[in-house]
Protein backbone atom coordinates (compact mmCIF):
# COMPACT_ATOMS: atom_id res chain seq x y z
CA UNK A 1 0.00 0.00 0.00
CA UNK A 2 1.38 2.99 -1.06
CA UNK A 3 1.40 6.73 0.95
CA UNK A 4 -1.25 7.57 -0.69
CA UNK A 5 -3.75 5.02 -0.36
CA UNK A 6 -4.14 5.70 2.97
CA UNK A 7 -6.27 9.00 2.00
CA UNK A 8 -9.25 8.12 0.54
CA UNK A 9 -9.97 11.27 -0.40
CA UNK A 10 -7.63 11.10 -3.33
CA UNK A 11 -9.78 7.99 -4.63
CA UNK A 12 -12.43 10.70 -5.43
CA UNK A 13 -10.92 13.93 -6.36
CA UNK A 14 -9.27 14.18 -9.23
CA UNK A 15 -8.03 17.86 -8.61
CA UNK A 16 -4.39 18.60 -6.91
CA UNK A 17 -4.27 19.24 -3.52
CA UNK A 18 -1.32 21.77 -2.95
CA UNK A 19 -2.39 23.46 0.25
CA UNK A 20 -1.47 21.45 3.14
CA UNK A 21 -0.12 23.92 5.02
CA UNK A 22 -3.65 24.99 5.93
CA UNK A 23 -4.68 21.73 6.34
CA UNK A 24 -4.04 18.27 5.26
CA UNK A 25 -6.22 15.43 4.10
CA UNK A 26 -7.09 12.26 6.61
CA UNK A 27 -6.16 8.73 6.54
CA UNK A 28 -8.66 5.99 6.17
CA UNK A 29 -7.48 4.63 9.71
CA UNK A 30 -8.35 8.12 10.79
CA UNK A 31 -12.14 8.48 9.87
CA UNK A 32 -12.91 4.79 10.47
CA UNK A 33 -11.56 5.89 13.92
CA UNK A 34 -13.71 8.49 14.37
CA UNK A 35 -16.80 6.60 12.89
CA UNK A 36 -15.53 3.49 14.87
CA UNK A 37 -15.57 5.66 18.31
CA UNK A 38 -19.06 7.64 17.10
CA UNK A 39 -21.13 4.84 16.88
CA UNK A 40 -20.36 2.03 18.73
CA UNK A 41 -18.08 4.09 22.15
CA UNK A 42 -19.16 6.94 22.66
CA UNK A 43 -19.36 8.51 25.55
CA UNK A 44 -18.11 11.26 27.58
CA UNK A 45 -13.96 11.15 29.41
CA UNK A 46 -12.89 11.31 33.50
CA UNK A 47 -15.80 11.24 35.57
CA UNK A 48 -18.16 8.43 34.44
CA UNK A 49 -18.26 4.62 36.42
CA UNK A 50 -20.09 2.93 33.88
CA UNK A 51 -18.08 0.92 31.17
CA UNK A 52 -18.62 2.80 28.57
CA UNK A 53 -17.33 5.99 30.13
CA UNK A 54 -14.18 3.48 31.20
CA UNK A 55 -13.46 2.76 27.66
CA UNK A 56 -13.68 6.51 26.71
CA UNK A 57 -11.14 7.66 28.65
CA UNK A 58 -9.13 4.38 28.25
CA UNK A 59 -9.01 5.69 24.22
CA UNK A 60 -8.29 9.63 24.97
CA UNK A 61 -5.78 8.62 26.99
CA UNK A 62 -3.98 6.03 24.78
CA UNK A 63 -3.81 9.06 22.73
CA UNK A 64 -2.10 11.26 25.40
CA UNK A 65 0.44 8.24 25.34
CA UNK A 66 0.77 8.12 22.04
CA UNK A 67 1.39 11.68 21.52
CA UNK A 68 4.18 12.13 24.41
CA UNK A 69 6.32 8.79 22.69
CA UNK A 70 6.14 10.55 19.26
CA UNK A 71 7.16 13.88 20.42
CA UNK A 72 9.56 12.41 23.21
CA UNK A 73 7.86 13.66 25.83
CA UNK A 74 9.39 12.43 29.36
CA UNK A 75 5.55 11.94 30.46
CA UNK A 76 1.90 11.89 29.42
CA UNK A 77 0.92 14.31 31.63
CA UNK A 78 3.28 16.84 30.22
CA UNK A 79 0.97 16.77 26.84
CA UNK A 80 -2.50 19.65 27.01
CA UNK A 81 -5.23 18.69 24.64
CA UNK A 82 -6.41 21.63 23.34
CA UNK A 83 -8.57 22.34 20.41
CA UNK A 84 -6.00 23.63 18.35
CA UNK A 85 -1.82 25.15 18.31
CA UNK A 86 -4.08 28.57 18.59
CA UNK A 87 -5.40 27.62 21.64
CA UNK A 88 -2.11 26.24 22.99
CA UNK A 89 -0.25 29.76 22.34
CA UNK A 90 -3.56 31.37 23.59
CA UNK A 91 -3.64 29.52 26.74
CA UNK A 92 0.48 29.81 27.06
CA UNK A 93 0.47 33.24 26.96
CA UNK A 94 -2.96 34.09 29.02
CA UNK A 95 -1.33 31.67 31.92
CA UNK A 96 2.47 32.93 32.04
CA UNK A 97 0.92 36.48 32.19
CA UNK A 98 -0.89 35.56 35.15
CA UNK A 99 2.57 33.62 36.40
CA UNK A 100 5.34 34.53 38.62
CA UNK A 101 7.52 32.84 36.18
CA UNK A 102 8.21 35.93 33.51
CA UNK A 103 11.71 37.19 34.20
CA UNK A 104 12.95 39.63 32.16
CA UNK A 105 11.43 42.87 30.39
CA UNK A 106 11.44 41.61 26.56
CA UNK A 107 9.37 39.00 24.39
CA UNK A 108 11.20 37.92 21.30
CA UNK A 109 9.47 36.63 18.49
CA UNK A 110 10.41 35.38 15.18
CA UNK A 111 9.33 38.30 12.38
CA UNK A 112 7.42 35.36 9.51
CA UNK A 113 5.46 34.24 12.60
CA UNK A 114 1.73 33.43 12.35
CA UNK A 115 -0.53 35.59 14.20
CA UNK A 116 -0.89 32.33 16.61
CA UNK A 117 2.12 33.30 17.95
CA UNK A 118 2.63 36.89 17.82
CA UNK A 119 -0.47 38.67 18.90
CA UNK A 120 -1.01 36.65 22.21
CA UNK A 121 2.89 37.69 22.97
CA UNK A 122 1.65 41.23 21.58
CA UNK A 123 -1.29 41.01 23.69
CA UNK A 124 0.89 39.87 26.79
CA UNK A 125 3.26 42.45 26.55
CA UNK A 126 1.16 45.16 26.38
CA UNK A 127 -0.74 43.56 30.11
CA UNK A 128 3.13 42.86 32.14
CA UNK A 129 4.46 46.22 30.67
CA UNK A 130 7.09 44.05 28.64
CA UNK A 131 8.77 44.94 25.35
CA UNK A 132 7.86 43.02 22.28
CA UNK A 133 10.88 42.24 20.14
CA UNK A 134 10.89 40.94 16.54
CA UNK A 135 14.07 38.71 14.96
CA UNK A 136 14.68 40.18 11.77
CA UNK A 137 13.86 38.53 8.50
CA UNK A 138 15.78 40.05 5.53
CA UNK A 139 13.76 40.95 2.40
CA UNK A 140 14.54 37.87 0.32
CA UNK A 141 12.34 36.04 3.63
CA UNK A 142 15.32 34.77 5.15
CA UNK A 143 16.16 34.61 9.37
CA UNK A 144 19.30 36.39 9.98
CA UNK A 145 19.95 33.98 12.27
CA UNK A 146 22.83 35.67 14.25
CA UNK A 147 21.36 38.97 14.38
CA UNK A 148 18.85 37.16 15.60
CA UNK A 149 20.56 35.17 18.40
CA UNK A 150 22.11 38.46 19.74
CA UNK A 151 19.05 39.79 20.93
CA UNK A 152 18.57 37.33 23.43
CA UNK A 153 20.38 38.88 26.63
CA UNK A 154 19.77 38.69 29.77
CA UNK A 155 16.46 41.18 29.22
CA UNK A 156 14.70 38.63 27.86
CA UNK A 157 11.80 36.52 29.54
CA UNK A 158 10.41 34.67 26.84
CA UNK A 159 11.64 33.50 23.15
CA UNK A 160 8.99 32.27 20.81
CA UNK A 161 9.78 30.94 16.97
CA UNK A 162 8.13 28.55 14.87
CA UNK A 163 9.92 25.55 13.89
CA UNK A 164 9.19 25.79 10.48
CA UNK A 165 6.96 28.89 9.68
CA UNK A 166 3.93 28.22 7.61
CA UNK A 167 4.33 31.52 4.92
CA UNK A 168 8.20 30.67 3.61
CA UNK A 169 8.48 27.21 4.65
CA UNK A 170 11.85 28.27 6.26
CA UNK A 171 13.44 25.68 9.13
CA UNK A 172 14.67 27.69 11.88
CA UNK A 173 17.45 26.19 13.96
CA UNK A 174 15.98 26.14 16.86
CA UNK A 175 18.31 24.59 19.33
CA UNK A 176 20.28 27.64 18.95
CA UNK A 177 17.14 29.42 20.30
CA UNK A 178 16.14 27.01 23.20
CA UNK A 179 19.62 26.91 24.38
CA UNK A 180 20.31 31.22 24.01
CA UNK A 181 17.09 31.66 26.01
CA UNK A 182 18.02 29.17 28.49
CA UNK A 183 22.07 31.09 29.01
CA UNK A 184 19.91 33.69 30.14
CA UNK A 185 16.80 32.35 32.61
CA UNK A 186 14.39 32.97 29.64
CA UNK A 187 11.09 30.37 28.82
CA UNK A 188 11.40 28.67 25.19
CA UNK A 189 8.67 28.85 23.31
CA UNK A 190 8.39 26.75 20.34
CA UNK A 191 5.61 26.39 17.69
CA UNK A 192 6.10 23.00 15.71
CA UNK A 193 2.78 23.19 13.81
CA UNK A 194 4.69 22.69 10.27
CA UNK A 195 7.38 20.69 11.87
CA UNK A 196 5.53 17.70 13.19
CA UNK A 197 4.19 16.25 10.01
CA UNK A 198 7.56 16.30 8.11
CA UNK A 199 10.61 15.75 10.76
CA UNK A 200 11.09 13.91 14.04
CA UNK A 201 11.09 15.79 16.96
CA UNK A 202 12.04 14.51 20.56
CA UNK A 203 11.45 17.46 23.47
CA UNK A 204 14.60 15.34 25.35
CA UNK A 205 16.78 16.53 22.55
CA UNK A 206 15.40 20.19 21.89
CA UNK A 207 14.90 20.76 25.45
CA UNK A 208 12.02 23.53 25.29
CA UNK A 209 10.37 24.80 27.53
CA UNK A 210 7.07 24.37 25.53
CA UNK A 211 6.03 22.97 22.30
CA UNK A 212 2.98 23.52 20.40
CA UNK A 213 1.29 21.89 17.55
CA UNK A 214 -2.17 21.03 15.42
CA UNK A 215 -3.58 17.78 14.91
CA UNK A 216 -5.12 18.52 11.47
CA UNK A 217 -1.95 19.78 9.66
CA UNK A 218 -0.70 15.82 10.72
CA UNK A 219 -3.43 14.25 8.91
CA UNK A 220 -5.71 14.10 11.97
CA UNK A 221 -8.85 15.64 12.79
CA UNK A 222 -9.95 19.33 13.19
CA UNK A 223 -10.37 20.76 16.77
CA UNK A 224 -7.63 19.17 18.51
CA UNK A 225 -3.98 20.64 19.32
CA UNK A 226 -1.93 20.21 21.48
CA UNK A 227 0.64 21.92 24.58
CA UNK A 228 3.01 20.53 25.71
CA UNK A 229 5.39 21.47 29.01
CA UNK A 230 7.91 20.97 30.60
CA UNK A 231 7.06 19.49 34.22
CA UNK A 232 7.64 22.34 36.94
CA UNK A 233 6.60 24.70 34.51
CA UNK A 234 3.47 23.47 33.93
CA UNK A 235 2.88 22.53 37.89
CA UNK A 236 3.99 26.66 38.42
CA UNK A 237 0.90 27.66 35.88
CA UNK A 238 -1.94 28.68 36.90
CA UNK A 239 -5.27 27.19 35.44
CA UNK A 240 -6.34 28.37 32.30
CA UNK A 241 -10.48 28.50 31.93
CA UNK A 242 -12.35 27.52 35.37
CA UNK A 243 -15.10 24.96 34.86
CA UNK A 244 -15.68 20.86 34.98
CA UNK A 245 -12.95 18.12 34.15
CA UNK A 246 -10.29 20.40 35.75
CA UNK A 247 -11.25 20.83 39.28
CA UNK A 248 -10.40 18.90 42.27
CA UNK A 249 -12.48 20.34 45.44
CA UNK A 250 -15.11 23.26 45.07
CA UNK A 251 -17.20 25.08 47.66
CA UNK A 252 -19.29 28.00 47.21
CA UNK A 253 -16.40 29.86 48.53
CA UNK A 254 -13.32 27.82 46.72
CA UNK A 255 -11.83 25.25 44.76
CA UNK A 256 -8.89 23.54 44.19
CA UNK A 257 -7.07 22.44 40.43
CA UNK A 258 -6.72 18.91 39.66
CA UNK A 259 -2.63 18.54 38.86
CA UNK A 260 -1.49 18.54 35.05
CA UNK A 261 -2.26 17.76 32.71
CA UNK A 262 -6.23 18.08 33.59
CA UNK A 263 -5.76 21.63 35.28
CA UNK A 264 -5.85 22.96 31.95
CA UNK A 265 -8.41 20.59 30.01
CA UNK A 266 -11.49 22.50 31.68
CA UNK A 267 -14.99 21.41 30.12
CA UNK A 268 -15.78 18.13 27.75
CA UNK A 269 -13.11 18.45 25.27
CA UNK A 270 -13.10 16.98 21.61
CA UNK A 271 -13.51 13.52 22.65
CA UNK A 272 -14.02 11.97 19.31
CA UNK A 273 -11.02 14.13 17.55
CA UNK A 274 -8.32 13.28 20.57
CA UNK A 275 -9.41 9.78 19.82
CA UNK A 276 -9.19 9.90 16.06
CA UNK A 277 -5.94 11.51 16.65
CA UNK A 278 -3.98 8.84 17.95
CA UNK A 279 -4.61 6.73 14.27
CA UNK A 280 -2.48 9.85 12.95
CA UNK A 281 0.00 9.63 14.84
CA UNK A 282 0.29 6.07 14.31
CA UNK A 283 0.71 6.66 11.03
CA UNK A 284 3.63 9.12 11.53
CA UNK A 285 5.09 7.41 13.93
CA UNK A 286 5.73 4.53 11.41
CA UNK A 287 5.81 6.60 7.84
CA UNK A 288 7.74 9.49 9.15
CA UNK A 289 11.21 8.46 7.81
CA UNK A 290 9.88 7.41 3.81
CA UNK A 291 7.32 10.91 4.17
CA UNK A 292 10.55 12.69 4.57
CA UNK A 293 12.40 11.54 2.32
CA UNK A 294 9.57 11.69 -0.39
CA UNK A 295 8.94 15.19 0.27
CA UNK A 296 12.95 16.30 -0.01
CA UNK A 297 12.34 14.76 -3.42
CA UNK A 298 9.03 16.40 -3.99
CA UNK A 299 10.91 20.09 -2.77
CA UNK A 300 13.73 19.42 -5.21
CA UNK A 301 11.58 19.23 -8.46
CA UNK A 302 9.05 21.61 -7.18
CA UNK A 303 12.18 23.67 -6.76
CA UNK A 304 13.80 23.30 -9.94
CA UNK A 305 10.71 23.77 -11.91
CA UNK A 306 9.74 26.92 -10.40
CA UNK A 307 13.26 28.69 -10.73
CA UNK A 308 13.25 27.72 -14.72
CA UNK A 309 9.55 30.61 -14.60
CA UNK A 310 10.64 33.73 -15.89
CA UNK A 311 9.32 36.90 -13.42
CA UNK A 312 8.75 34.51 -10.64
CA UNK A 313 10.33 34.94 -7.27
CA UNK A 314 10.68 32.75 -4.40
CA UNK A 315 10.88 33.89 -1.38
CA UNK A 316 12.73 32.42 2.17
CA UNK A 317 15.18 29.82 1.93
CA UNK A 318 13.33 27.40 -0.52
CA UNK A 319 14.34 30.16 -2.95
CA UNK A 320 17.91 29.22 -2.30
CA UNK A 321 17.59 26.36 -3.20
CA UNK A 322 18.33 25.13 0.08
CA UNK A 323 15.08 24.02 2.12
CA UNK A 324 13.77 20.58 2.08
CA UNK A 325 10.19 21.11 3.22
CA UNK A 326 7.74 21.34 0.15
CA UNK A 327 6.35 24.61 1.00
CA UNK A 328 7.37 27.61 -1.08
CA UNK A 329 5.98 31.07 -0.82
CA UNK A 330 6.30 33.09 -4.43
CA UNK A 331 5.20 36.24 -6.23
CA UNK A 332 5.71 37.26 -9.54
CA UNK A 333 6.05 39.93 -11.61
CA UNK A 334 2.92 40.32 -13.77
CA UNK A 335 0.40 38.68 -11.97
CA UNK A 336 -1.49 39.10 -8.45
CA UNK A 337 -1.41 36.83 -6.15
CA UNK A 338 -4.90 36.38 -6.11
CA UNK A 339 -5.49 35.45 -9.66
CA UNK A 340 -2.55 33.10 -9.65
CA UNK A 341 -4.52 30.85 -7.27
CA UNK A 342 -7.64 31.30 -9.50
CA UNK A 343 -6.07 30.73 -12.62
CA UNK A 344 -4.32 27.49 -10.68
CA UNK A 345 -8.12 26.29 -9.52
CA UNK A 346 -9.55 26.24 -13.20
CA UNK A 347 -6.38 23.78 -13.71
CA UNK A 348 -8.38 22.02 -10.67
CA UNK A 349 -4.94 22.57 -8.52
CA UNK A 350 -5.25 24.05 -4.80
CA UNK A 351 -2.75 26.61 -3.86
CA UNK A 352 -3.27 29.42 -1.30
CA UNK A 353 -2.90 32.96 -2.00
CA UNK A 354 -3.21 35.77 0.48
CA UNK A 355 -0.75 36.97 3.93
CA UNK A 356 -0.75 33.33 5.29
CA UNK A 357 -1.68 34.88 8.75
CA UNK A 358 1.60 36.85 8.85
CA UNK A 359 0.37 39.96 8.08
CA UNK A 360 3.36 42.14 9.63
CA UNK A 361 5.81 39.62 7.37
CA UNK A 362 4.17 40.71 4.46
CA UNK A 363 5.26 44.65 5.45
CA UNK A 364 8.83 43.62 5.74
CA UNK A 365 8.76 41.72 2.18
CA UNK A 366 6.86 44.75 0.72
CA UNK A 367 4.03 42.69 -0.75
CA UNK A 368 0.79 42.60 -0.33
CA UNK A 369 0.57 38.69 -0.17
CA UNK A 370 2.49 35.68 -1.87
CA UNK A 371 0.84 32.62 -3.87
CA UNK A 372 2.06 29.59 -1.08
CA UNK A 373 1.96 26.32 -2.46
CA UNK A 374 2.61 23.16 0.10
CA UNK A 375 2.48 19.61 -0.48
CA UNK A 376 2.45 16.81 1.55
CA UNK A 377 2.95 12.95 2.16
CA UNK A 378 0.62 12.25 -0.41
CA UNK A 379 1.84 14.41 -3.23
CA UNK A 380 3.67 12.69 -6.10
CA UNK A 381 6.58 13.87 -8.36
CA UNK A 382 3.95 13.54 -11.69
CA UNK A 383 1.79 16.36 -9.71
CA UNK A 384 4.66 18.75 -8.78
CA UNK A 385 5.18 18.76 -12.80
CA UNK A 386 1.75 19.42 -13.29
CA UNK A 387 1.50 21.75 -11.12
CA UNK A 388 4.71 23.66 -12.87
CA UNK A 389 3.19 23.26 -16.01
CA UNK A 390 -0.23 24.41 -14.78
CA UNK A 391 1.64 27.43 -13.42
CA UNK A 392 3.32 27.81 -16.82
CA UNK A 393 0.24 27.98 -19.07
CA UNK A 394 -1.91 30.28 -16.31
CA UNK A 395 0.89 32.15 -16.96
CA UNK A 396 0.97 32.32 -20.32
CA UNK A 397 -3.10 32.69 -20.47
CA UNK A 398 -3.04 35.63 -18.38
CA UNK A 399 -0.17 37.02 -20.44
CA UNK A 400 -2.33 37.05 -23.44
CA UNK A 401 -5.47 38.20 -21.68
CA UNK A 402 -3.87 41.00 -20.81
CA UNK A 403 -2.64 41.88 -24.46
CA UNK A 404 -6.46 41.29 -26.05
CA UNK A 405 -7.50 43.82 -23.01
CA UNK A 406 -4.94 46.20 -24.43
CA UNK A 407 -5.80 46.17 -27.63
CA UNK A 408 -9.59 45.98 -27.12
CA UNK A 409 -8.98 49.50 -25.54
CA UNK A 410 -7.39 50.70 -28.61
CA UNK A 411 -10.22 50.26 -30.57
CA UNK A 412 -11.85 53.25 -31.56
N1 LIG B 1 1.22 28.20 13.79
C1 LIG B 1 1.50 27.91 12.51
C2 LIG B 1 2.94 27.92 12.07
C3 LIG B 1 0.48 27.60 11.61
O1 LIG B 1 0.76 27.29 10.36
C4 LIG B 1 -0.85 27.61 12.08
C5 LIG B 1 -2.02 27.31 11.15
N2 LIG B 1 -1.91 27.88 9.89
C6 LIG B 1 -1.09 27.91 13.42
C7 LIG B 1 -0.03 28.19 14.24
C8 LIG B 1 -2.48 27.90 13.98
O2 LIG B 1 -2.98 26.61 13.91
P1 LIG B 1 -4.56 26.34 14.12
O3 LIG B 1 -5.25 27.18 13.12
O4 LIG B 1 -4.69 24.88 13.84
O5 LIG B 1 -4.87 26.70 15.51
Amino acid sequence: MSIRDHFPYFQQSTGIYADSAATTHKTQAVIERTVEFLTRDYATVHRSAYRAGNNATNKFEATRQKVAAFIGSPSANQIIFTKGATESLNVLATTLGNSELLSGSEILVCGSEHHANLLPWQQLAEKRGLTLKIMPINSAGQLEVERALAMVTPATAIVAIAQVSNALGNEYPIKRFIDAAHAHKALSVIDGTQAVAHMPVDMRELACDFYVFSAHKMYGPTGVGVLYGKAELLDALPPYQLGGEMVAQATFSRASWQSKPLKFEAGTPNIAGVVAFAAAVDFLAKHLKTIQEHEKTLAVNLYRGLKAIEGLRMLGDFGQGISSIPLVSFILDSVHHHDVALLMDKASVAVRSGHHCAMPLMDVLQVSGTTRISLAAYNTVEEVEAIVDALKKALVMEANATVETVSDAELP
